[in-house]
C-alpha cells in the first residue's frame, strides 16, 4: 500500500506562541534556573555532616519539591508558564557560565577541549532537535489558512481507512504507515511516533528518533565530561575535606556535581529503556499505550468455565534484534 498523494510531508506546528509570550517563558525558565541551582547549594553547605549518598538524595527531593512548586506558581500565583527547551538550554548555559568562572582553571587542557566541545554539541543539537520534523503527516489539500481542527478531521478519515485496510498487508509501506500516531500536544500524526519530548518541545518520530538518541548519548557524554572536570577541581582545592567551610561558588561546585550526576543517572537508564525499545521494534508510545492500539493485543479465548476473554501483549513488529535495527536505519533513508 502507498502513501496517499494528498498526505505530503510538512510542517503542521499548532499555533506558535506570541513572541513576547515566548520570551515571558524564557525569562520565567531562566529565573527557575537560577533558584533552583541556589537552592541546591544549600545542601553541601548546610548538610555537609551528611555522606555523599545521602546529599545526593537530598537533592533529588528538593528538586521533586522544587518542580511541585514550580507547577503550583504557575496555577496559582505567577500564571506564567516556564518553557521545558528553554529550561535545558539555561541548564546548559549556568553549567558552562560556572565552569568558565570557577572550574576551568584547575582543568587540564584535554578535559577542556573535550568538555567545551561537548556542550557546543548539545547547543547545535538542541537547536536541531526543536526545529526539527519529526515526520509530521498532513492533507495536501488543506491550505495553510484552513482551521486546523478541519484539517485533522480530513487526516482521521484518511487514518481510519487506512487502518482498515492495514490488517491484512504486510509490505514495508504499509508497516510505515501502521505505526502513525496522533500526539495530543503537537495535535498532529506523527510517522513512527516514539513519545512527545516535552524538554525538546518536539515529538520524537521517525525522522528525528536517530537525532534524539545521538543527543541523548550528546548530554550523557558531555556531563560525564564536567564530572571528570569538577572532581579534578574538588580534589585541587580539596573542597570535601573542609565540608563546613565552603564558600558559595564551592558549594555551587558541589550541588552542581549532585545534580550533574542525577541528570547522568535517569538518562543513562533512559537511554538503555529506548536502546531495548528499538532491538524489540517497538516505539514507547506503543510500549506504554498497548492497550490502545489492537495490533498489539493477542486475544486469549475463554477456557472451558471462563467467561471473560485475556487479552495480552504481543509486538507482531519484532523480527528480531538484528532485523529490528536494519530496519530502523533503512527507514531514516
Ligand atoms: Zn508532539
Amino acid at each position: 500500500m502507498k502513501i496517499p498523494k494528498a498526505m505530503l510531508e510538512t510542517q503542521n506546528r499548532s499555533n506558535p506562541l506570541s513572541r513576547s509570550k515566548l520570551i515571558g517563558r524564557c525569562i520565567v525558565s531562566c529565573i527557575f534556573v537560577f533558584l533552583t541551582h541556589l537552592a541546591l547549594s544549600v545542601i553541601p553547605r548546610f548538610f555537609s555532616a551528611f555522606s555523599f549518598l545521602t546529599q545526593l538524595a537530598l537533592s533529588a527531593l528538593l528538586l521533586l519539591l522544587l518542580l511541585g512548586f514550580g507547577g503550583w506558581c504557575r496555577r496559582t500565583l505567577l500564571r506564567a508558564k516556564a518553557s521545558a527547551p528553554a529550561f535545558v538550554f539555561f541548564n546548559i548555559l549556568f553549567i558552562w557560565g560556572f565552569y568558565f568562572s570557577v572550574i576551568r582553571p584547575a582543568v587540564p587542557q584535554l578535559h577542556d577541549v573535550v568538555f567545551n566541545c561537548g556542550v557546543v554539541f548539545l547547543f547545535i543539537g538542541l537547536y536541531s532537535i526543536i526545529t526539527s520534523d519529526p515526520g509530521i503527516v498532513t492533507n495536501g489539500s488543506a491550505s495553510p489558512d484552513q482551521p486546523m481542527e478541519s484539517s485533522l478531521s480530513q487526516v482521521d478519515k484518511e487514518m481510519e481507512l487506512l487502518a482498515s485496510g492495514l490488517g491484512h498487508e504486510s509490505t514495508h509501506d504499509s508497516g510505515l504507515l501502521m505505526r502513525v500516531r496522533y500526539c495530543k500536544t503537537c495535535k498532529a500524526y506523527i510517522k513512527g511516533l516514539d513519545h512527545h519530548c516535552p524538554a525538546f518541545g518536539n515529538c520524537i518520530g521517525q525522522n528525528n528518533h536517530p537525532l534524539f538518541l545521538i543527543l541523548l548519548f550528546g548530554f550523557i557524554s558531555t556531563e560525564a565530561s564536567y564530572l571528570v572536570c569538577s572532581s579534578v577541581f574538588a580534589a585541587k582545592s580539596r573542597i570535601l575535606d573542609r565540608p563546613s567551610e565552603l564558600t558559595l561558588s564551592e558549594s555551587l561546585a558541589v550541588s552542581t556535581i549532585l545534580f550533574t550526576i542525577l541528570q547522568l543517572l535517569w538518562q543513562v537508564v533512559f537511554l538503555i529503556w529506548h536502546i531495548y525499545c528499538l532491538c524489540v521494534n517497538i516505539r514507547t508510545d506503543e510500549w506504554i499505550k498497548w492497550k490502545k492500539y489492537p495490533e498489539f493485543q493477542l486475544v486469549i479465548p475463554p477456557e472451558p468455565g471462563q467467561s471473560f476473554r485475556n487479552i495480552r501483549f504481543w509486538n507482531p513488529y519484532d523480527k528480531g534484534m538484528v532485523q529490528n535495527v536494519k530496519e530502523f536505519l533503512a527507514i531514516q533513508h
